[in-house]
């Protein structure tokens, strides 16, 4: 009689789903935290961007976004003094400055200094700024 030893059995945890669960819980506490000042802010503002005065309703309210002027996301005082809403071109262009500004390495290839590019990735790209914004 032959003994199988048992081979194989795995004995890795899948960490990647531990860490899933630890990005997961971050992100939420993140949106959570974020849902809570957006909506401060948007009871203390007029719905209008700061930069552009475009004026927001129920039905586009979510291209509207919340700005922190010293870009201190953990600054959130209780009378809105730090929060800002834009539009998510302004908003995007506002950070792309303060990234030259900071930065300065990378510079934008023949920029006119003109207005905002507008292309059809622009929001994606603001709303994953914010996500990967401090
Ligand atoms: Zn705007
Ligand atoms: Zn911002």
């Amino acid at each position: 009689m032959k003994t199988t030893r048992k081979v194989g059995g795995g004995g890795t945890v899948p960490s990647a789903a531990r860490l899933d669960r630890i990005v997961a819980d971050a992100r939420a506490a993140a949106a959570k935290r974020e849902q809570g000042y957006r909506e401060q802010a948007l009871k203390i503002y007029p719905w209008v961007c700061g930069r552009c005065a475009r004026s927001f309703t129920h039905a586009n309210l979510r291209e509207l976004t919340v700005h922190h002027r010293d870009h201190n996301h953990d600054n959130n005082l209780p009378d809105g003094s730090n929060w800002e809403l834009l539009c998510l071109y302004c908003h995007d262009n506002e950070h792309q400055k303060q990234l030259e500004a900071a930065g300065g390495a990378s510079a934008a290839s023949g920029d006119k200094g003109g207005g905002a590019t507008h292309s059809p990735f622009a929001d994606l790209k603001a709303m994953l700024a914010r996500k990967d914004a401090k």
